[in-house]
């Protein structure tokens, strides 16, 4: 291991995945080249050359160290599953062969009834079964060959996020090749819907982390008072990497090289103990796999380091909550970038088309793209004032915004160059990139070459982001194709195409300050939708035109979204619920009996001053306030318990999910309340659990 650390990161990168170049020297020449084409057509695999790829895989696998295979998939839990099988096979000599079948590489038989499937497995059928995805390579991680994989029904509904970001990929493609072909781009064969995340997470002391039950539990913290110090002093970003820090980033460095994931950027966040890590982007499908490893490997590689790391949305009250930064753009197979403005005028109205077609997805589908991050754990993070707003709009830059009103008015534009632009005539005056990216508030942003959506969770997967993107962008760029297909001139149709979104759809671009209470008035003059909760998110999925795209895009049935409907009503409240129980159990067994500890020093305290016949007004005080803090604790944790029962008994989904967004939420914030004054006045040596101070600067 420690020689390997030394070794140079190119060499070792991708040296545990079955990759291109690995299939190229392992796989007969007609194997290998069927396989490509499988992979960049989307293609159902050919059983006999199955068996040919399974066992090049097996032997590639077992000299890396692998006994086991794993068909790796990602339920609605949001997190991947696996189940490993050896691949041991008995002989008739009482001994055993290694053995892998097409067959078994390319489906597997999974027990869905242990995940959530929000009515499918009612409606349909109990079991569900997993599939190659042939287009994430498989890995070898700790003894095991990993096979992405989707997870569907038997009657083929999806069970997972996979399989409806596999149908929004092949959605995307065909809009947009449509639009390409129009331009006279005849030599493309695939568009795909490149990703690179950058991912926040905080690391904290492990030894500290056992000993907060809500960390453990809830990853959060659901207790604790501001410490004296916070992120006021802005020293933590990009300062210098602790050691203990800045070895886990190396570990982590090289375990992401050797599965092929592009670790690139690391650095501190703004908040203490924060952190971020960047990949080089990739496909989508890809990014997402990708991303899933990188939160369980940092995970793990914390634990040897004697961290704890905390992918959570919000780990700590009142300290910046973490994101997820989705880029995203659009790549053809000869490596042009959709969104790149290009230098031609005709290249400039290609890329105001497919600009258009995002401006005006991003509007008519802003509530379903809300939608897509909504989670407990985001609830406590937009909105508030260090995240982007619940409210989508998009931030194209000043240059941009004028060249867009240019379009719109045929007046003159207004820039280094004054000039009129008519599309496919002139070129576009040159966008400073620098420009592009000086906004950091908003959530939707334009940043010279992609976009960079900035709502997500820290913890969630980028999968259902992604397959709303695509799946509304291919949506309106058929739309659009449909159009110029029967236009009688080409550039004329794209012109009033382009005019007619900006006029339509210029509501949802802002370029200001998305922090500011004038932009919240300002949205809703425009009519942009401001869900500032999950409960009212979920409901976005009932509505006719949501359901309508996904159903005519291929991406989802109505079936598929209304079982999603419940899993993520049922989620949310199933979070809350371990919250308050959380909560209930650290108040009752811990924070409690500390106060009243300490309220018994107090009144031995004063019992003894009487008796000396002194006077204390601060121990007296003291002991007032200590009294009366501790009974409101048990008050409001009486009135919690009462809460979570009532929410927990409501048999509605809907309508247990509002019970505890409305009753239990405020009842935790009661207990919270009173217990983090009280940690003001407890003595440390009490005071049972850590503070923020320890978990924040004792890294
Ligand atoms: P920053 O956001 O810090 O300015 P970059 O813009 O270079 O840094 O990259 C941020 C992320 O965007 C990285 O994950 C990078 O790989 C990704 N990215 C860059 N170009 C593209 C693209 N064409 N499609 C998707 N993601 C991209
Ligand atoms: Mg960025």
């Amino acid at each position: 291991m420690e020689d390997e650390k030394d070794m140079c990161p190119a060499s070792i990168f991708g040296s545990n995945v079955f990759n291109d170049s690995v299939m190229k020297t392992r796989l007969p020449k007609v194997t290998y080249k069927s396989l490509k084409k499988t992979i960049e057509q989307g293609l159902p695999i050919e059983p006999s050359i199955a068996d040919v790829v399974a066992n090049a895989m097996k032997d590639w696998a077992i000299e890396k160290g692998a006994t086991h295979f794993t068909h790796w998939f990602q339920p609605m839990t949001g997190i991947t599953a696996e189940k490993h099988d050896a691949f041991i096979s008995p002989t008739n000599d009482g001994k055993v062969i290694m053995e892998f079948s097409g067959k078994e590489l390319i489906k597997g038989e999974s027990d869905a009834s242990s995940f959530p499937s929000g009515g499918l497995r009612a409606t349909f059928e109990a079991r569900g079964y997993t599939a190659w995805d042939c287009t994430s390579p498989a890995f070898v991680k700790d003894g095991t060959l990993y096979i992405p994989t989707v997870f569907i029904s038997y009657t083929g509904e999806a069970l997972d996020k996979k399989a409806p970001l596999l149908r929004s990929a092949e959605a995307l493609s065909n809009a947009a090749l449509r639009i390409l072909k129009l331009f006279g781009n005849t030599s493309a064969n695939h568009v795909t819907a490149t990703v690179g995340p950058e991912q926040e997470y905080f690391l904290v002391d492990r030894g500290l982390y056992n000993k907060r039950l809500d960390l453990m539990l809830a990853g959060r913290t659901l207790f604790g008072a501001k410490p004296p110090k916070g992120q006021e002093l802005d020293d933590q970003y990009y300062a210098r990497l602790r050691m203990r820090v800045s070895e886990f980033m190396h570990d982590l460095d090289y375990e992401l090289w050797r599965l092929g994931i592009s670790a690139k950027t690391k650095h501190n966040e703004v908040a203490p103990a924060q952190h971020e890590l960047a990949l080089i982007f990739d496909s989508a499908n890809v990014a997402t796999d990708h991303n899933q490893v990188v939160m369980e490997t940092m995970r793990r590689i914390a634990k040897k380091h004697g961290l704890a790391c905390l992918l959570h949305e919000k780990p700590f009250d009142g300290v910046n909550g973490s994101g997820k930064h989705i880029n995203w753009s659009l790549s053809t197979d000869e490596g042009q970038n959709l969104f790149d403005p290009g230098k031609t005028p005709r290249q400039n109205a290609q890329f105001l088309l497919f600009l258009s077609a995002v401006i005006a997805a991003v509007d008519d589908y802003a509530d379903l793209l809300r939608m897509t991050v909504a989670s407990a754990g985001n609830d406590h993070r937009l909105g508030a004032n260090e995240a982007p707003p619940a409210i989508i709009s998009i931030f194209v830059g000043e240059e941009l915004s004028a060249i867009l009103e240019s379009i719109e008015t045929g007046k003159p534009y207004e820039g280094i160059e004054r000039k009129t632009i008519d599309i496919g005539v002139t070129s576009l005056p040159n966008l400073p990139k620098d420009s592009t990216d000086r906004n950091r508030t908003s959530p939707f942003a334009f940043t010279g070459n992609k976009f960079e959506f900035r709502m997500a969770g820290s913890s969630q997967s980028v999968a259902s982001p992604c397959y709303i993107l695509n799946a509304t962008v291919a949506d309106t760029l058929s739309r659009f194709a449909d159009r110029l297909e029967k236009a009688d001139d080409f550039m004329s149709e794209v012109r009033a195409i382009v005019k007619e979104t900006i006029k339509k759809h210029k509501r949802i671009i802002f370029n200001g300050n998305n922090y500011s209470e004038e932009w919240v008035a300002e949205a809703a003059r425009r009519g942009l939708p401001n869900i500032t909760n999950t409960v009212d998110a979920i409901e976005v999925l009932k509505e006719p035109k949501n359901i309508d795209v996904l159903a005519r895009t291929g991406v989802m049935s109505k079936a598929e979204l209304d079982s999603r409907y419940e899993i993520h009503l049922e989620n949310y409240s199933k979070i809350i619920n371990i919250e308050a129980l959380t909560m209930i159990q650290m108040a009752n067994r811990e924070l409690i009996p500390a106060a009243l500890t300490f309220l018994n020093q107090l009144a031995a305290l004063n019992a003894n001053l009487k008796s000396a016949g002194a006077k204390s007004k601060a121990a007296s005080d003291l002991l007032t306030k200590v009294s009366g803090l501790v009974d409101d604790f048990e008050a409001y944790t009486i009135a919690l318990k009462d809460a979570v029962e009532a929410a927990s008994a409501i048999d509605n989904p809907k309508e247990s999910a509002v019970a505890y967004r409305d009753k239990v939420i405020p009842a935790m914030a009661n207990v919270r309340a009173v217990a983090d004054e009280l940690e003001m006045l407890v003595p440390e040596n009490i005071w049972p659990i850590p503070t923020y101070a320890d978990l924040l600067f004792r890294v």
